[in-house]
């Protein structure tokens, strides 16, 4: 599923801080997770179930490469 660098970059980011993209099975979200820095080493388990201090968390499935376009799963 990896179409360009840019993908790459954002799916190698998924448990940090900012915008991030995690696939699975065939399925593409965008993410973004706005918390404080002390709670960073937390978020990398963030994909676990738990209670974390975040300013703000999202998700959004997605159907196309942000960056080049491509179609992303099925
Ligand atoms: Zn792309």
């Amino acid at each position: 599923m990896a179409c360009c660098d840019d993908f790459i970059r954002l799916h190698s980011n998924v448990g940090r801080r900012g915008f991030s993209i995690r696939t699975v099975d065939s399925k593409a979200t965008l993410h973004f997770n706005a918390v404080p820095a002390e709670e960073e080493a937390r978020l990398a388990e963030a994909l676990k179930p738990r209670r974390i201090v975040a300013q703000a968390m999202g998700r959004e499935s997605i159907r196309y490469c942000p960056f080049c376009g491509a179609v992303l799963g099925t």
